[in-house]
């Protein structure tokens, strides 16, 4: 099973604050034998640097909190991932919750306040519309508590997480 992860759930210091956003439970789907990861980082494989200004989508637009526009950038890099992902043959893709690139239905609102919209990042846009199931790492986490709780796991693709885990 070969599975694309954002870097910073893996621990890898690509945020925009220099730092990551390790996830115990992602990190120990990584490890199962049988997977394959593929780490991905649309914002630093478009050459932005670590650190940077964050970043939030508003008017059909990225923009920097310093006023930039960031997003040929990202559509940049994104599609940079998208052909890593797709040239890998990932089975699904589990991508950092609420990134203005890796988000998948929820992102900030383009305030820089902390505020949530619906909408997807850009590499997770491209991801969903290739035909690969998007996780976030909140799926991961939710999956991981029930199917140890017993109860089952209904979904095709978290049966598939649950599976690679040895949790069914
Ligand atoms: S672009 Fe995605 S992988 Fe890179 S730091 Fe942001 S959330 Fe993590």
């Amino acid at each position: 099973m070969r599975i694309a992860i954002s870097a910073c759930l893996l621990g890898i210091p690509a945020r925009y604050d220099g730092g990551t956003k390790p996830c115990p439970a992602v990190i120990s789907l990584a490890e199962e034998p049988g997977v394959e990861v593929v780490a991905v980082c649309p914002e630093t494989a478009a050459g932005l640097p670590v650190p940077r200004p964050p970043a939030e989508h508003r008017d059909g637009r990225v923009v920097f909190a310093d006023g930039g526009d960031a997003t040929e950038a990202f559509e940049r890099g994104s599609a940079a991932c998208l052909e890593e992902v797709l040239a890998a043959g990932v089975d699904f893709a589990v991508l950092k919750a609420k990134s203005p690139s890796c988000g998948a239905g929820r992102i900030h609102d383009g305030t820089f306040t902390g505020g949530l919209v619906d909408g997807w990042g850009t590499f997770a846009a491209l991801v969903r519309d290739a035909g690969i199931p998007v996780l976030s790492e909140e799926d991961v986490e939710r999956t991981v508590a029930s199917a140890r709780r017993g109860e089952s796991c209904d979904e095709s693709i978290l049966a598939l997480v649950c599976r690679a885990l040895g949790l069914l």
